[in-house]
């Protein structure tokens, strides 16, 4: 186990700045999700914390001591990609220490670790199994068995999941957390997937075009995001954006004469736009903003109701079962307490 800690990181390929100064440090133990649209430089952090793609310039210390210059090989690295590259002539056991084998282990140390490993996972029964016996899932599981076997002292995750399926992937989330339960190592894990984030994360470290834009605990990058990115990035549905013309010490004024009455509302700054998220808005016969609901998308535990309005677009989420029919005039009630307030350049004025 090991804290990891980036400093001025800064990687371009040809004359594309890719990341532009990356400073931050993994707690020995922290799981922690680097999360951002695709390209924004997410597995080229990873591959440099990894060794195998030097950064241009910017230290990577290992408990504080600098590893640019240690081997990929001597960084005890447990690495987990998308794709599974197990060998299919391999048993599960065989896969997951061929590590060992190389090193000169004896089969009985193998079958050892691979049955330790193997419970930890919860894949004891698959032990002997070639590959094409498995599921998805199960091929993954093996592909992070592999890494265990090594007792890496940083587990470093790039979109493992991404190749599954919906029921999986949120299977494989919870087996990933409850592992690092389990282990507690270091976990530094990349994703575009802000449910990933959100779920497994003690940190979330949000990326934008080669730059950090916020680190924090899930609810805290949810509830106080310090701009309309992250405020958009997380949480699904996203986030309802409505364009404003000013504000008062009473509320704010939407684009189209609505009144949202907002405890930021005078501080001063001039608000551009506000951001409400869908639980944050409510269908109510006394709602601020009136419009057409286009669809209502029943889930089952809760119902999206999507209502065009002057002010654009807006998903509302409603107890499941909520009862209304596209075309029925609908108004919305903002909850204004729980709005965040950006300025015209997108900062956050105050969130809550
Ligand atoms: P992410 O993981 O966030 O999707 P990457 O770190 O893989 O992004 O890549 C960031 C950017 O760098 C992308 O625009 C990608 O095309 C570019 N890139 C990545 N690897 C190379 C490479 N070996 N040569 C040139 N460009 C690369």
């Amino acid at each position: 186990m090991v804290a990891v800690t980036l400093s001025r990181l800064v990687k371009s390929y040809g004359d594309t700045p890719i990341l532009k100064g990356i400073d931050f440090e993994a707690r020995d133990g922290e799981f922690v999700v680097f999360v951002g649209p695709s390209g924004c430089g997410k597995s080229t952090i990873l591959r440099a914390i990894a060794g195998l793609e030097p950064p241009d310039s910017g230290d990577i210390l290992f408990d504080g001591r600098r590893v640019n210059d240690v081997s990929s090989a001597d960084r005890r690295i447990g690495m987990v990609f998308q794709s599974y590259a197990l060998y299919p002539h391999m048993t599960v056991a065989e896969n997951m220490t061929m590590s060992m084998r190389l090193a000169g282990a004896a089969r009985a140390d193998r079958r050892r670790r691979a049955e330790e490993v193997a419970r930890l996972l919860q894949i004891t029964p698959l032990l002997d199994r070639k590959p094409a016996a498995l599921s998805g899932g199960q091929r993954q599981r093996v592909a992070i068995g592999r890494a265990l076997v090594r007792e890496p002292s940083v587990f470093l995750f790039d979109e493992p999941l991404s190749n599954l399926d919906a029921a999986l992937r949120g299977s494989m989330r919870v087996s990933i957390a409850e592992l690092h339960q389990q282990i507690a190592t270091t976990m530094i894990y990349v994703t575009h997937d802000q449910t990933e984030a959100m779920t497994m994360a003690d940190r979330i470290v949000i990326l934008d075009a080669g730059r950090i834009v916020q680190v924090g605990a899930p609810m805290e990058l949810y509830s106080r995001p310090v701009n309309r990115f992250v405020a958009g990035f997380l949480g699904s549905p996203t986030m309802n954006f409505i364009e404003l013309q000013g504000a008062d010490g009473q509320g704010l004024s939407t684009r189209a004469g609505a009144r949202i009455a907002s405890p930021q509302s005078g501080m001063g700054m001039a608000p551009a736009s506000v951001g409400v998220r869908p639980e944050h808005l409510t269908v109510a016969t006394d709602g601020e903003i009136a419009g057409q609901v286009t669809i209502a998308e029943q889930l089952g535990g809760e119902t999206l109701v999507h209502v065009r309005t002057d002010d654009g677009l807006l998903v509302s989420k409603m107890p499941g079962g909520f009862a209304v029919r596209p075309g029925e005039t609908v108004r919305l009630r903002v909850d204004g307490t729980m709005a965040h307030v950006f300025d015209a350049t997108g900062n956050a004025v105050h969130s809550n």
